[in-house]
């Protein structure tokens, strides 16, 4: 009993002055844990390890310590599934505010978005009451083939960093953790289990970690999650390099390394090489979905028999359990959480600037958008303008409360203005409606022909004024969906044929993709205008048509490139195969997404950071705070943005460097600064960026170390990786 006091006491009572001593994350926060840890006995120690249900895992109730309930993530708050099983528990308290995908939050480039993000979905995890939001997800984009690209934060490592940070700062201000998810080289889906990387350590460092890294170190992340595959040949979420030399001794992580469920194979490694939480592991002897089966997890029986045996060590079970127990203090134990919201009003809306925020204009020949009051009749065709993308593509799928797709948020604008919106299907692609045990409103079945829709569409198409057209992928399997990669880069349902009937009929037909990831444009050339606008969540109809009439001038840039080809891109450079199972040598090295094309001399469809507005920028002469910068120095590059348009709107000034003269091979162009600005007509800001030592910086391989080596270096400043507006050369002494 004596235990139970101490334990509770500090979480329960205040502490010095008007700071109750649970708020704090550091001293006394360690006392607790090692109060706590002094008073388990070693079956506690090893229950808190592993899970006990599909999504959580024990407390010590023995000592007042709550269980542990982990959610997915990252898009919204995952509905309840069962005890022990995958499928629904039926629950209708569960729904949420879907967010968009993380693709359109890293084309915003906007970091308070990101900010307004973490913040917006820590909420609803609060009020849920989950300790432990299972994502945000920083894999890097390596092939537009990747069935769960659109969970991720695109092809830059820059990029995905300064978004990241937010993100799991905005979730951790709720007393929710972050868990970055998937450490890592998760970079393809169909063989996500078995494939084995490797990379070298140049790619690794430069390209594969410094997103895992940044939420750790300067997100501050609580909790960060095993991915599946294997790095030279033993499997991450038991990684000895990945998990003990680089994220605890190079990172200096302090929070919990917990396995992607089913990733933890081997009971040795998992003890000693830094797994902390398992979870959903499918144990030997038993099959996916058989109940009660957490006993077998390989941190627990088997652990606490290596433990009462003597084979295990005290120090690194302790060590685990730490791990867990400040997890646990950040999150379960805090006393000084709020309530968190559900499908707030502010939710909705935050989850619509995000998504207008994120949409790229792609293409805009002829200024067909914005949509101009002269315009009677509209046109919408394809199947994506009626499908809830909510609903499907694993393990982030969602159960809304509303989802207002482009039909209906257009319909809804062009009403308003006495516009008339006539809609024609296009195409009949996958009708499924039901998504583990959640059914998207709309019926999408339709038995008419190819024949009959193509006609139909044709017809609608050249009655109208404009065209929209929305397609691309969904999120069936083979398209953009966990657990699976997709097998071909075009556009599937033979969309394609739609698309160039319904160009013919109408010119003025605006191509609205909505996908997570890059696909092939056969008809780029056929088509006036190009919008890529994601999944984009709850608030999806309402942050297309805010940017096809104008309200919102569209401002985000692309997170990766499009390739013309997939051949073009490295991922599927000669002799590589994607998706590849069992041994796999990433052989492009660093050059991945534009570096690759830039490389390579390749001219991409589109490039990376591409994306056009409704107004016009124009840049002033660059300034440097120095010609010269010294080892371990920064530099200051600053340049005058004028919005030269009619509309208000936001450019994302973009900085990359490169080193031209260099012992070691150096990328043409690697991002290294960006800021979002927001002009209205007419006005000049002056955007500032500094560029820190570690900008100039390669990955040393043999010194184990980064390294810049003194001489000259290239600064460019620009609207997208080829628009590249100035160009100044600095010396490194
Ligand atoms: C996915 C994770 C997810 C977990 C729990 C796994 O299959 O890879 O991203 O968080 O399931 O649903």
């Amino acid at each position: 009993m004596a235990g139970l006091g101490v334990v509770l006491l500090s979480a329960c009572c205040g502490g010095k002055g008007d700071t109750p001593l649970y708020l704090d994350d550091s001293a006394d926060m360690e006392a607790r844990i090692e109060d706590a840890l002094s008073r388990m006995t070693l079956e506690e120690k090893t229950a808190i390890l592993h899970a006990q249900s599909k999504f959580s895992s024990a407390g010590v109730p023995r000592l007042g310590i709550p269980e542990l309930w982990t959610t997915d993530g990252p898009h919204g708050i995952r509905p309840e599934v069962l005890w022990d099983e995958w499928r629904q528990a039926g629950q209708t308290n569960d729904s949420c505010v879907a967010f968009p995908a993380l693709t359109c939050l890293a084309a915003s480039w906007d970091r308070d978005l990101a900010l307004l993000y973490g913040q917006s979905i820590g909420e609803e995890a609060l009020y849920r009451g989950k300790d432990v939001l299972l994502g945000p997800g920083v894999n890097i984009y390596r092939s537009p083939l990747c069935g769960r690209n659109f969970e991720y934060m695109g092809e830059d490592p820059y990029l995905a960093s300064q978004m990241v940070v937010p993100y799991v700062q905005g979730v951790q201000q709720n007393g929710v953790a972050a868990c970055v998810k998937h450490y890592c080289l998760n970079n393809e889906e169909s063989y996500r289990h078995t494939i084995d990387v490797d990379v070298s350590d140049r790619a690794l460092y430069e390209i594969y970690l410094p997103a895992f890294k940044a939420a750790v170190q300067q997100g501050g992340a609580w909790s960060i999650m095993g991915s599946y595959n294997l790095y030279r040949g033993q499997h991450v979420c038991h990684n000895a390099r990945l998990l003990q030399d680089i994220l605890r001794k190079e990172w200096g992580f302090d929070g919990a390394v917990i396995s992607d469920w089913g990733g933890c194979h081997d009971t040795d490694e998992a003890i000693t090489n830094g797994l902390d939480l398992e979870f959903g592991t499918w144990t030997d002897g038993l099959t996916m979905g058989k109940t009660n089966a957490y006993s077998r997890y390989h941190l627990a029986d088997a652990y606490l028999e290596r433990l009462r045996c003597g084979t295990a060590s005290q120090e690194v079970l302790d060590e685990k359990c730490r791990h867990v127990l400040r997890l646990m203090m950040r999150t379960s134990m805090r006393r000084d959480k709020g309530f968190g919201s559900l499908c707030s009003d502010a939710h909705y809306a935050a989850a619509r600037k995000i998504a207008t925020g994120g949409i790229v204009l792609l293409k805009n020949r002829e200024q067909v958008l914005p949509v101009t009051k002269d315009v009677k009749r509209i046109a919408v065709i394809g199947e994506n303008a009626i499908k809830w993308m909510t609903v499907g593509g694993g393990s982030s799928s969602l159960k809304v409360r509303r989802e207002v797709t482009p039909l209906e948020g257009i319909r809804e604008r062009a009403e308003a203005e006495g516009m008339e919106v006539l809609y024609a299907r296009g195409y009949v692609g996958n009708t499924a409606r039901t998504y583990n045990g959640v059914t998207a409103k709309a019926d999408y079945a339709d038995s008419r022909s190819f024949e009959e829709l193509l006609e139909e569409a044709c017809q609608v198409a050249a009655k109208a004024d404009i065209v929209f057209f929305f397609g691309g992928l969904d999120k069936n399997r083979y398209h953009d969906a966990e657990g699976a990669d997709r097998t071909i880069y075009g556009l599937p349902y033979r969309q394609n044929e739609v698309i160039e009937a319904v160009a013919a009929a109408n010119p003025r037909t605006v191509l609205c993709l909505v996908s997570g990831n890059a696909v092939a444009m056969p008809w780029a050339d056929a088509v006036p205008s190009i919008v890529q606008v994601w999944y984009n969540g709850s608030e999806a109809g309402h942050a297309v048509a805010d940017v096809l009439f104008g309200d919102v001038c569209p401002s985000g840039k692309l997170p990766f490139t499009i390739p013309v080809a997939l051949e073009d891109g490295p991922a599927h450079c000669a002799g590589t195969d994607f998706p590849n199972n069992g041994p796999t040598r990433y052989e492009e090295g660093i050059y991945v997404g534009y570096r690759w094309f830039e490389h390579k001399g390749i001219r991409p469809r589109f490039a990376f950071g591409h994306g056009l507005s409704y107004t016009k920028f124009e840049y002033g002469k660059i300034r440097l705070s120095a010609w010269t910068v010294r080892q371990g120095g920064s530099l200051t590059v600053s340049v005058p943005v004028t919005n030269v348009g009619p509309v208000a709107g936001a450019e994302v000034v973009q900085l990359y460097i490169s080193d031209p003269a260099c012992s070691v091979e150096r990328p043409e162009k690697e991002l290294k600064g960006f800021e979002k600005v927001f002009l209205q007509p007419g006005e000049t800001k002056t955007v500032r960026m500094t560029v820190g030592p570690e900008a100039l910086q390669y990955f040393d391989e043999q010194a184990h170390a980064w390294v810049a080596e003194p001489g000259e270096f290239i600064v460019r400043v620009g609207s997208s990786s080829r628009d590249i507006r100035w160009r100044a050369k600095f010396r490194l002494r």
